[in-house]
């Protein structure tokens, strides 16, 4: 891929880093857990995990299934609100389900998009490059508000008139 700086990931609307692949962002993402992660409480750093995890997906749907998706959506939801649950009993649900499913993941180009929702945004106001470029010390919560950002765009995204 000839990746230019102003090439914008067909999902997100951020910036292609240089590796010419978005997806590479993610792994940025966990590099930065890798040197965050361990000095928080194990609860926190499993949140923050799964918001970065999770978050990502639902900004890069073409992975997911219509179903997986949705499910994730939810959890997303879920562990934002005012009661999130402890975080193992999400992954739980979260394992039962990718067990109990044929499919959870699809490899398709990103441009695919068939399977979901065509209000489903593909440029947002928080995206992983943002997370990336904060200073890790601010990792915890810089996640936890790019997953309430990225609710919130859905939200405005998902009252729009229907197709
Ligand atoms: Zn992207």
């Amino acid at each position: 891929m000839n990746a230019t700086r102003t090439d914008r990931c067909a999902e997100c609307g951020a910036a292609v880093p240089t590796s010419g692949d978005c997806w590479t962002r993610l792994h940025e993402l966990l590099e930065i857990e890798t040197r965050v992660l361990p000095s928080l409480d194990p609860e926190a750093g499993m949140r923050a995990h799964f918001f970065a995890v999770a978050t990502y997906q639902l900004q890069h749907p073409s992975r997911l299934t219509r179903e997986a998706l949705d499910r994730l959506h939810a959890s997303v939801d879920e562990m934002t609100g005012p009661a999130p649950p402890p975080i193992a009993r999400l992954r739980r649900d979260m394992g039962r389900f990718a067990a109990g499913s044929q499919k959870v993941t699809r490899s398709a180009p990103p441009s695919d998009r068939s399977h979901i929702d065509a209000r489903w945004p593909v440029s947002w106001s928080v995206t992983a490059q943002d997370v990336t470029e904060r200073a890790e010390s601010e990792y915890p919560d810089a996640v936890g508000r790019w997953a309430v950002a990225t609710l919130a765009d859905l939200r405005v995204a998902m009252a729009a008139t229907s197709r």
